[in-house]
């Protein structure tokens, strides 16, 4: 294959030099380049501007420039091409010490041959070349081919200062497709990687030129807008993304409908460092998506009060673990059939050395978000586990106990080894374990999530979807999962009776779970009328505080003996009454 002749700028001021060069090359075998010569700095600047090189040879003596300077002029206006130095022999640890600028290559002068050139300016073109691949691999997304995480944070901390020194105005912008997971799942990742570069190209178009789009990872996007004249610029772009990747996409054949949650900070007037910016953004992001998807949220200083919290929390849940200051409580589950005391939810407590108790929905979630919920969930295990050893052997303690995992641990390897070991170190039987995991963890994965459960299943366990009815599965994943129990969520169950529609879907819920045969246990039960609607339709267990609020496992011995719960089931008595809210402030 012919090659194209190599074009090429010497610059050089030196004539002897410059001759002794191009005789070098003319004596050489093979083909040569073609040179174009620049007799200082600023020519081979302006050459620069208005001819496409492909390699360049430079004396580090220049009349109007240091040899650092040279490099570092040269690279800024043409990143792309590379650079030979030309050194004396006087100067050529000068010479070395300057390779560390990234220029590709160095020839001494005078003792150079044509050939010894030749390969020089080659071996210079070829390692350029690998520079750059490698630098679009670091910096771009090899997916959708725009720019990655690292090159945003790069040029967000270069815009950042740019923004101070000038007094301008900067917005970040991120955004996450809502529900990407679900169209991974039911159309495959195929069909999601295509979405992906849809999106990432009507991202890209509908921004300024200079804007930079970045994808963050996994279904985010990121816009940096430079120059903003006031807040409402980043508002509308944020209102304009909303509106165009809402636009239906047509993909090879098929057509899928996706909406964005967006959030953006503005600096300076959200101040920070560039990590914080990144936070903050994020942070509006999932306040967007909160407050029901398909919309953007500014954020603000209240948020930043919650980035603050939450990290706190994450702070002394690290201490929490080794001062012991977890608990587990117990919430009775029983029968509905006969009123039975049937089971035991074990539910966590944060004994606080200052606050007091904490409640597990204000540090589960930051657990989960950190990491830590792999140290607690263990711990909850383990302290589980040596309680139903205790109930083993007492008749009169609920013969199963339920505990909550999060959907992190399911992810962590170690999750099902250690789950192992402590099954053998307390003796304990699993068939009386069920294993709750909430039913936004199955829309997540599906083929990793059914694999996770069906080790469960293998292991022995019983497995319960938490929170039934607001994860937005859909029937087709319950058939394949190995789920034996559905839980109705308690917000289904407290509108029972208030002409709202959950009377409908706790009645449609317990038809599905009937239809594949799973039994139900109904949360939240507060009074009477609930327990009696739910006993009509056919649900096998109930849990709430017209029964008992979770208690001690101490407690709970106490209620049993004392047959409180039973006839709380049967009916109301004073006597019941004053019992449940005794133990309620337990
Ligand atoms: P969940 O698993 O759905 O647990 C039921 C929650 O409803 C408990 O709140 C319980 O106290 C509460 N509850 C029970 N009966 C009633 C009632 O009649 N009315 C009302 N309004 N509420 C009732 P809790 O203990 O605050 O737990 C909240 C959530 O935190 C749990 O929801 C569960 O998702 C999570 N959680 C609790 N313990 C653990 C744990 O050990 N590990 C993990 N991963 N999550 C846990
Ligand atoms: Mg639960
Ligand atoms: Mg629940």
């Amino acid at each position: 294959m012919a090659s194209k002749t190599v074009q090429l700028l010497l610059v050089e001021d030196d004539q002897a030099d410059a001759k002794f060069l191009r005789a070098c090359l003319a004596r050489s075998k093979g083909s040569k380049p073609d040179i174009t010569h620049a007799q200082c700095l600023n020519d081979a600047l302006a050459l620069l501007q208005d001819t496409r090189f492909d390699v360049i040879l430079l004396d580090l003596n220049l009349p109007d420039a240091t040899g650092e300077v040279s490099v570092s002029k040269i690279q800024d206006a043409c990143p792309k091409i590379p650079i030979v130095i030309l050194s004396g022999e006087d100067n050529e640890d000068y010479a070395i010490g300057i390779l560390n600028q990234g220029v590709q290559d160095y020839l001494v002068k005078w003792d150079g041959e044509g050939a010894t050139i030749l390969r020089s300016i080659r071996y210079a073109i070829e390692r350029k070349r690998t520079e750059l691949r490698l630098t679009f691999l670091a910096t771009y997304d090899s997916l959708t081919e725009i720019p990655n995480r690292n090159f945003f944070v790069e040029h967000l901390n270069k815009a950042v200062s740019r923004a101070q020194r000038n007094g301008t105005l900067l917005g970040l912008v991120f955004l996450d497709l809502d529900r990407f997971k679900g169209v991974n799942d039911t159309l495959g990742h195929y069909f999601g990687d295509k979405l992906l570069c849809a999106v990432a190209k009507r991202i890209s178009a509908a921004v300024r030129n200079g804007d930079i789009v970045a994808r963050m990872g996994g279904d985010e996007f990121a816009i940096l807008l430079e120059n903003m004249n006031d807040t409402q610029a980043a508002e509308a772009v944020a209102r304009k993304l909303t509106e165009v990747l809402a636009e239906p996409y047509e993909l090879d054949g098929g057509s899928v409908n996706i909406t964005v949650s967006v959030g953006i900070t503005i600096y300076p007037k959200d101040h920070g460092d560039p990590e914080t910016l990144v936070k903050n953004a994020d942070m509006a992001m999932y306040q967007a998506k909160s407050a029901g998807r398909n919309g953007y949220q500014f954020f603000n200083e209240k948020m930043h009060d919650e980035i603050v919290r939450q990290h706190e929390v994450a702070q002394e849940l690290r201490r929490a673990l080794d001062n012991r200051e977890f608990s587990l409580l117990y919430q009775p589950q029983l029968r509905l059939d006969d009123g039975r005391l049937d089971g035991a939810e074990a539910l966590i407590r944060w004994n606080h050395p200052q606050k007091n108790l904490v409640m597990p929905n204000d540090f589960i979630g930051i657990a989960e978000e950190s990491g830590q919920i792999v140290q607690v969930g263990n711990w909850v295990i383990e302290e589980a586990f040596r309680q139903s050893l205790v109930w083993q052997t007492d008749a009169a303690a609920p013969p199963r106990m339920a505990i909550n995992i999060s959907p992190r641990q399911i992810h962590q390897p170690s999750f099902y080894p250690d789950l192992k070991r402590l099954l053998i170190t307390y003796g304990v039987n699993p068939e009386h374990i069920e294993i709750e995991i909430t039913e936004s963890c199955l829309i997540e994965d599906v083929q990793f999530v059914q694999k996770s459960l069906q080790k469960l299943k293998d292991l022995g366990f019983t497995l319960a979807i938490d929170d039934f009815g607001t994860g937005h599965s859909c029937l087709d994943y319950l058939r394949r999962f190995p789920i034996d129990i559905l839980k109705i969520d308690r917000s289904f169950v407290k509108d029972i009776g208030s002409g709202k529609h959950g009377t409908a879907i706790c009645r449609a819920i317990l038809s599905i779970a009937d239809g594949l045969n799973m039994e139900t246990v109904g949360e939240g039960i507060e009074t009477e009328e609930q327990l009696q609607f739910l006993i009509d339709n056919g649900c096998h267990r109930g849990q709430g505080y017209y029964f008992s609020p979770a208690v001690k496992p101490e407690d709970l011995a106490t209620l049993i003996t004392h047959g409180t719960l039973n006839q709380r089931f049967s009916g109301s008595d004073d006597v019941n009454q004053l019992n449940r809210r005794q133990i309620r402030h337990v």
